[in-house]
């Protein structure tokens, strides 16, 4: 029930039932008055009946009364006078006059108990007051009755029975109590409408404060109250319109300026305000995922997240990421539904191979099948009606990565709904990747011999920590070759330094040719290698090396002034088995290239503890 219907009808309660009461009370009071006023009026003439008959037995007239009684009767206000004889006086006097004599029922109760009776009674359909009065012996006085009635002071001599015409005072009693209660209802009507025209603005206010401010919690700012008064309630109304003004104008602001900062049209339509907060916690959680994956080490990890985020945050169960190898126009499958190192399974394989069929990386654009299907001829469906959103990382302006989003048709909405909080977190992991990339390119470069593309001593400093403790853990050992050109200088001598260059990168490319993908190649010093075969025996390294050695005996290098052959030594220790340290085992594996020189070269020589005297010289 709204409150102006409530205050309404219990005001118009209040009303009803005081207007009632006042009704009642003004009928009693009539009626107390009427009949008060009809009591003195017949104890006037019922004392004018006393004095008229005393004054007649005085002067001798009583005989005439009769007369007397009759024109009193007459009297206008008076239906009806009688007296009646009591006991002692017809004792005294006889029955007197017919009708003096005998008595009703009323008139003579009050002869026998000197009380007098008022009552109103129905006379031939019409109201009369009807009263008996005693007549009772006075000794009080001159004349008194006591000097003609031989009776005690205090006798009923008779009794005197009044009527008088009741039903005009009854009937503007009730013409006066009808004036007066429609009175107070009208002014009871008044006082409501009166309420109401005042309860109005307060009434229109709180609803249309209610409608606006429900339609605030839905998000939508727009509505606003409209001032009825002047007064406290419209000073509500210029509040709630200045406070919806700065809600609106500010959740404008703030949602505008989110969508910015997420690159993101802002939605129309909807709950704004839980969409901005939407928006918001978006934001907080991309940047702890930007804090996340710049605390990650390696790419792989980043990727891995990301992997999670499609997943888990997302609820897409179809993704693949690439990443793309500029220099080489190539892409890798990183993650195929988060599975690590899966070949492409939603694309063509060729882009693979020439990343610049992906329309995604070669546009830098988001390709979004759900709205231009088939646009690009590369994807490969598991079924009919699968689509796609492939979208792109950027960094430094170009491609780095791609995100393929992949979903049957009733997934279509929700990966549309979820790109721009995808590309939220693309955006973050862009610049972080490439710097994890170029991080990854200086490492590499640190590490690696730019002429032979080996690793160098540095990386093998940074690395024996790790392959110790891995065969330590293990209990596995690992072989140490070294190797040394034979006879090299020569070969600058003779066909100058770019051929020695040619020969060392030769030798390099056929030894990483001959080693397993955990087996380390490195580049010792000018023309000497170090091999590390992990989980090697010395006894089986004897017999990579003697290949080796055999290889590069038979491996012909064209040069410009003919065709060059070469032979190496190679010198081959084993860890633990030699020594407890890996330098000290390196330190081995020279010796015995020492004695492989010493021996004739083109040989391979394992270590054996003989080498090595008790003063440390070989
Ligand atoms: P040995 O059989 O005893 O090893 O004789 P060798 O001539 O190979 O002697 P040694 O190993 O001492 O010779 C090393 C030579 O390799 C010296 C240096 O001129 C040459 N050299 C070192 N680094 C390079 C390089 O990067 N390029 C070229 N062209 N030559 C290099
Ligand atoms: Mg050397
Ligand atoms: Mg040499």
């Amino acid at each position: 029930m709204r409150l102006m219907d409530k205050m309404l009808a219990v005001s118009a309660g209040i009303l009803f039932v005081l207007v009632l009461v006042l009704t009642l009370l003004f009928a009693l009071s009539f009626r107390q008055f009427s009949i008060y006023t009809a009591e003195r009026h017949v104890r006037s003439v019922a004392e004018a009946v006393k004095v008229g008959l005393t004054e007649s037995m005085i002067n001798g007239t009583i005989g005439k009364r009769q007369q007397f009684l009759a024109r009193l009767a007459g009297v206008p206000g008076v239906n009806q006078v009688r007296v009646t004889r009591g006991t002692a006086v017809i004792g005294q006097f006889g029955p007197g006059l017919p009708g003096e004599g005998t008595a009703r029922d009323d008139v003579k109760s009050v002869l026998a108990t000197g009380k007098e009776v008022f009552e109103l009674i129905d006379v031939d359909g019409s109201l009369v007051f009807h009263a008996v009065i005693p007549y009772v012996a006075s000794d009080q006085g001159l004349p008194n009755c006591l000097q003609c009635h031989a009776v005690p002071a205090g006798t009923v001599l008779g009794a005197v029975t009044v009527d008088i015409p009741f039903a005009e005072v009854r009937r503007q009693g009730i013409v006066a109590v009808v004036m007066i209660s429609a009175a107070v209802l009208v002014a009871a009507l008044i006082a409501l409408a009166v309420l109401r025209r005042m309860m109005n603005p307060l009434s229109q206010t709180a609803r249309t404060v209610q409608e606006v401010t429900s339609r605030a919690v839905g998000g939508d700012f727009s509505g606003r109250v409209r001032q009825y008064s002047a007064d406290e309630v419209g000073e509500i109304a210029v509040n709630i319109n200045r406070l919806m003004d700065f809600l609106e104008r500010e959740v404008n602001t703030i949602r505008t300026r989110v969508g910015q900062l997420m690159d993101h049209r802002a939605r129309e339509g909807g709950n704004q305000l839980a969409h901005t907060t939407e928006l918001v916690e978006s934001l907080v959680e991309a940047s702890q995922f930007k804090q996340a994956i710049e605390e990650d080490q390696t790419k792989l990890e980043i990727y891995q997240r990301l992997a999670g985020i499609l997943r888990d945050k997302c609820h897409i169960k179809r993704f693949s990421i690439y990443e793309v190898a500029p220099s080489k126009n190539r892409m890798t499958a990183i993650s195929i539904d988060g599975e690590v190192g899966a070949t492409c399974r939603y694309c063509d394989p060729q882009v693979m191979v020439d990343a610049s069929f992906c329309r995604a990386r070669r546009t830098g654009h988001q390709v979004n099948a759900v709205e231009f299907p088939g646009l690009c001829t590369m994807f490969r469906p598991a079924s009919a009606g699968d689509i796609h959103i492939c979208l792109p990382i950027n960094q430094s302006g170009a491609t780095g990565c791609v995100v393929q989003i992949v979903g049957d048709a009733g997934e279509a909405s929700l990966a549309t709904l979820m790109v721009p909080f995808i590309g939220i977190y693309l955006r973050e992991a862009g610049p972080v990747l490439e710097a994890k990339r170029l991080m990854e390119h200086l490492r590499e470069n640190a590490l690696r011999d730019p002429m032979t593309g080996l690793y160098n001593r540095r990386f093998l400093e940074d690395y024996v920590g790790a392959l110790v403790n891995s065969s330590q853990r293990r209990k596995s050992p690992f072989s140490v070759l070294m190797l040394d050109l034979d006879f090299f200088k020569q070969v600058n001598d003779i066909h100058g330094h770019e051929a020695g260059d040619k020969v060392i990168k030769t030798v390099a490319d056929l030894l990483i040719r001959s080693l397993r993908a955990s087996d380390m190649a490195v580049r010792y010093g000018g023309e000497e290698f170090l091999l590390v075969l992990t989980d090697t025996t010395a006894e089986t390294a004897l017999r990579v090396a003697e290949k080796i050695r055999a290889e590069i005996e038979a491996t012909k290098i064209p040069l410009p002034g003919g065709i060059l052959c070469k032979t190496i030594s190679i010198g081959v220790s084993e860890f633990p088995t030699d020594a407890d340290t890996f330098w000290q085992v390196v330190k081995f594996a020279d010796v015995a290239l020492y004695k492989a020189k010493a021996g004739g070269r083109n040989r391979v020589v394992r270590f054996v503890p003989e080498m090595w005297d008790s003063e440390g010289s070989y």
